[in-house]
């Protein structure tokens, strides 16, 4: 017998390669049974609460606050007087030590922060371990090394804090949004006051946790939980600014609450994206794109890549390689390394994905749905592709925010440009083409506040992202992102 027949012999070679799953293990969190709001520092015992869960199997994950009007005016008192007594007056190299220490302890703790985002969110751990918790982290480490830079970043312009920062976030990066939000809100010298979205509470008052281990003075940072009510109050409270990430709708209803208040704004809304194939582009790496930029995080990105633009000369094959792409998708378990398409947010988002659904079929489209089996239990919704799509349709118009592409196809440059902008918003686009006259032309052209080439949802700290028209006004990360926690002389 040959050794290699020896070996066969005690380690037959398995016929049948079927799926193994690897979960990642939940022990790593430590969950409390009841959160109240962090409020200078401190936890205060919420009035009310309500039972926040994990939208992949409906489970009750913990008993969290919800902020009355007088809970989010504690906060906002505690944010002012942190303000006045010390942070303010700090030098910004000694704000820079605690942004630094925080985004530290983000890294050492992120596989904790990766599975409870998975957890509380729905979305793949292969995500929030790879692309939310180091992002948060990055934030951090930008922001601090501006803190003790500002007359630089901005010359002869004498930049100081503006006070109190009230900030409101969705659902969709939960952690990312908040590190957003309070990094440069912090190394401009401000106070916050945090709201996460009600169907994700928990990274973030995880995050008191890391406040306290980096040892923040009591009330630089306070975060209050609860539902849109909680972000009203902090939108009408005693603030100098307010930042907001979420809905056209809710954005349009702060713009009108804070008009004559003097109030900073800046809002970050929804969008609905083309992403632009040429037919001189990478077809099979461009499939990948159109991937990413549509079912990364289900979708649940305000920039996702929802309508796609092929040029007509490549469409049969685009599109082919893509229904044969989404075949090999894998939907399920969040906590699965495995799996690319996670549990939609919440039972009212996916009734909303349901609905505009339906509403494409009515309309005339022509859906694709890969083979597929959903779990029972939790939110689920299979990755799915429009074809003849008009751009009257309301799959081509209004924001889905879900794993739903909607196709349509050009001839021209002139033509792709003319469809990419026939929408109302204009906060994101990608171009895929070989020819790098043709990405400058196009991103000169396409109204958008972030455009990609060749690739699709890359994010840095140090790149300015925000929107033109619907998509709301204002720019977070890089100087930009600095400038409206600032007042100048
Ligand atoms: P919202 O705009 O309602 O939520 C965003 C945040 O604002 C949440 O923290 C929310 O609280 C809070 N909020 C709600 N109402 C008010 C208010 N009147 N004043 C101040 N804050 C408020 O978005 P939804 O979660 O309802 O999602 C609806 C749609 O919005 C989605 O289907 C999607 O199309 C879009 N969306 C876009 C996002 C983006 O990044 N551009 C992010 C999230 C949603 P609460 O959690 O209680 O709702």
């Amino acid at each position: 017998m040959t050794e290699l027949e020896r070996k066969q012999d005690r380690a037959p070679i398995p016929a049948d390669w079927t799926y193994a799953s690897a979960p990642e293990s939940r022990d790593i969190v430590e969950l409390r049974e009841r959160y109240g709001h962090f409020v200078g520092g401190e936890w205060l015992e919420p009035k009310e609460t309500y039972t926040t869960i994990d939208p992949a199997s409906e489970e009750p994950l913990a008993e969290v606050g919800q902020a009355t009007d007088a809970e989010v005016q504690l906060a906002v008192g505690a944010a002012r007087e942190a303000y006045e007594n010390g942070w303010s007056a700090l030098p910004g190299s000694e704000r820079a030590k605690y942004l630094f220490r925080i985004a530290r302890i983000l890294q050492e703790r992120s596989r904790e922060f990766a599975v409870l985002e998975s957890l509380n969110g729905g979305k793949p751990i292969r995500e929030s371990r790879d692309v939310d918790l180091p992002l948060a982290a990055a934030h951090f480490f930008y922001y601090a090394g501006w803190a003790d830079k500002l007359e630089y970043a901005f010359p002869n312009r004498k930049p100081r804090p503006l006070g109190v920062a009230g900030q409101v976030i969705p659902w969709n990066f939960p952690l990312l949004m908040l590190a957003w939000k309070i990094a440069p809100a912090l190394a401009a010298g401000n106070t916050v006051v945090l709201k996460p979205a009600e169907t994700t509470p928990l990274t973030a008052l995880q995050f008191c946790d890391v406040l306290r281990q980096a040892e923040l003075p009591p009330g630089v940072v306070n975060i209050v939980t609860g539902d849109g009510r909680t972000g009203a109050a902090i939108v009408k409270g005693e603030v100098e600014k307010v930042a907001f990430t979420g809905s056209t709708e809710v954005g349009k209803a702060i713009q009108r609450e804070l008009a004559g208040t003097g109030k900073k704004l800046t809002l970050e809304l929804g969008g609905k994206a083309a992403n632009v194939i040429f037919d001189d582009a990478a077809l099979d790496q461009a499939v990948e794109g159109i991937v990413n930029g549509i079912y990364f995080n289900q979708g649940h990105v305000c920039c996702a890549g929802s309508r796609l633009l092929v040029q007509e000369s490549v469409y049969e094959d685009v599109i082919d390689k893509l229904k044969r792409r989404l075949t090999t998708l894998r939907v399920g378990d969040p906590l699965d390394k495995n799996t690319d398409v996670g549990a939609i947010n919440s039972r009212q988002q996916l009734e909303k994905i349901q609905e505009l659904v339906a509403s494409g079929e009515e309309e005339g489209a022509s859906i694709y749905q890969p083979p597929c089996r959903l779990p029972e239990k939790g939110y689920w919704f299979v990755p799915t592709v429009f074809t003849d799509v008009a751009q009257s349709y309301r799959i081509a118009q209004e924001e889905i925010f879900g794993p739903v592409l909607s196709v349509l196809t050009f001839r021209t440059p002139d033509e792709a440009v003319e469809k990419a902008n026939n929408t109302p918003y204009g906060l994101s686009a990608g171009v895929w083409t070989e020819k790098g006259s043709r990405i400058l032309s196009m991103a000169q052209r396409l109204r958008a506040g972030v455009i990609w080439a060749n690739t699709y949802n890359r994010f840095d700290p140090s790149s300015p992202f925000g929107g033109y028209k619907e998509s709301g006004f204002g720019r977070e990360g890089g100087l930009h992102g600095l400038e409206p926690y600032l007042d100048f002389e």
